[in-house]
């Protein structure tokens, strides 16, 4: 690894970099097969990531011939990497055995670990003989669309595919190692004015929130729409805000504390609610609504903006579901990619119907609205939204701390770039976009 570092690091040439031999194996966050079970009768918040993600050397795989080795720089946790770590709602294995019955070169999945991970910044190593766009020495982000082209189901909204998958966590081979395979359909150009680590944190967010509000596959959002936005400065939630701030919306952004909403108006968010401060129970016990508790949030965002939500992003889910599609405006809509709190989600009918507003389910992005969303970083017009950097060997310790919420916006993980603050080629826009890249920074 430290001959492919070097290579990197002096700038070598497509076929330098071509010519450099591929490691047999690589240091990889990967979780156990045999350990599925380890959290049997634990309450979700005490499984523990720090126990069940392991770091270790794994073999290297074959590249099948639509695919590309990279060498990861850096990758990020998200919350699908929380999911893999506590075998929560269900383990990942399955999905890596269904996707083994698929083809031959899919069978290499199905092993007695995965590596996890859906986001990546790296540079190209070798790509397969059937890869046309890409070549070695290409500095790339990695968007977590794994997408079956010969399937006809792909081939409107590659994410209505049947057998679509989310790569490091419906898949081997992720982001969070040292090296990863991925198909060449789900690489995009790094963005020239950004580190290793902002450039990884992006894509699974950045596209999933492009989609949810901004994708005619999403809320169509239009300028001047309202916009209810929890947790706004969660994974997700700091790019919403951006979105909407961007398409000339007005977010309303909830979060848990003074500091998180002082992120946000620095960010130019002018209406933000502190749900800790209001202390809303929307639930009087496990089973039984507060109405009254909806109407006290309703009440509140339009004391802020005079109006009621045209869309609400929710991704909460039980705790806060009921409360969302009671607040959305007459014909306005609620958008939905999650169930952070529950899956289990209940809601007044009455209010939906009578008040005829929608519900639309969103799941990540398929590859023109990734690319998107990867262009409009690109540009500097959105921007990552790093928090803090820990080394690939604590990705237990990253991992936990957004299991419990403990972060702001994204953690990136270093793999092969030996610190922050590498990889930047474009200094005129960094320059240009200035302190906007250090608004989530601890
Ligand atoms: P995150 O970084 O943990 O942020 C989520 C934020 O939601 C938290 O910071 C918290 O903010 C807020 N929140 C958590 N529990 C809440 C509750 N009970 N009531 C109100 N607010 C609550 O996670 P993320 O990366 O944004 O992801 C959020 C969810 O979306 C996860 O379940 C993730 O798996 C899912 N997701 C789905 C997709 C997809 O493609 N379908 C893509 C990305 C993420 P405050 O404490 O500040 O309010």
């Amino acid at each position: 690894m430290q001959q492919i570092l070097d290579a990197i690091q002096s700038g070598a040439s497509s076929d330098d970099i071509a010519a450099l031999p591929i490691p047999e194996s690589y240091r990889a966050v990967h979780v156990l097969a045999e350990e599925q079970e380890m959290w049997a009768g634990v309450p979700s918040r005490e499984k523990d990531p720090r126990k069940s993600l392991h770091v270790g050397e794994v073999p290297t795989p074959e590249l099948a011939p639509d695919e590309v080795y990279l060498a990861v720089m850096a990758s990020s946790i998200n919350f699908n990497t929380v999911w893999s770590s506590i075998f929560e709602p269900i383990s990942t294995f399955g999905s890596l055995k269904r996707l083994a019955r698929e083809s031959e070169w899919a069978r290499r999945h199905d092993l007695p670990y995965q590596v996890v991970g859906s986001d990546a910044s790296g540079v190209v190593l070798r790509v397969g003989s059937a890869v046309r766009n890409w070549k070695p020495g290409d500095r790339v982000t990695v968007h977590c669309n794994y997408v079956d082209d010969q399937d006809a189901s792909s081939h409107d909204d590659s994410m209505l595919g049947s057998n679509q998958r989310i790569w490091g966590y419906e898949t081997n081979f992720g982001g969070l190692a040292d090296m990863c395979v991925v198909k060449a359909n789900q690489l995009m150009p790094k963005p020239a004015h950004l580190t290793w680590e902002e450039a990884a944190v992006n894509a699974l967010c950045n596209s999933t929130s492009y989609r949810m509000l901004v994708s005619r596959n999403g809320a169509q959002m239009k300028q001047g729409d309202v916009v209810l936005i929890w947790g706004a400065t969660g994974g997700i939630g700091a790019y919403a805000a951006q979105y909407v701030l961007n398409g000339g919306g007005i977010p309303v952004c909830v979060v848990s504390s003074p500091d998180k909403a002082e992120i946000l108006h620095k960010m130019g968010v002018e209406h933000v609610i502190d749900r800790a401060a209001a202390g809303y129970q929307f639930w009087k016990d496990e089973r039984t609504h507060d109405e009254s508790e909806w109407r006290r949030l309703g009440k509140d965002i339009r004391d802020l903006c005079g109006e009621d939500p045209d869309i609400v992003f929710e991704h909460p889910g039980r705790s806060t579901f009921g409360a969302s599609m009671y607040v959305t405006k007459k014909g306005g809509t609620v958008v939905t990619c999650a169930a952070t709190s529950g899956f289990m989600m209940e809601f007044d009918n009455r209010y939906f119907w009578m008040r005829l507003k929608k519900l639309v389910g969103s799941h990540f992005a398929n590859y023109k609205e990734s690319w998107e969303a990867n262009r409009l970083i690109s540009k500097g017009m959105i921007h990552p939204v790093l928090s803090q950097t820990f080394a690939l060997d604590q990705t237990g310790e990253a991992a936990y701390q957004v299991h419990h919420n403990m972060h702001e916006g994204k953690i990136g993980v270093l793999a092969l770039a030996p610190e922050a603050g590498l990889g930047v080629t474009d200094q005129e826009l960094r320059d240009k976009v200035g302190d906007k890249l250090h608004l989530f920074r601890r």
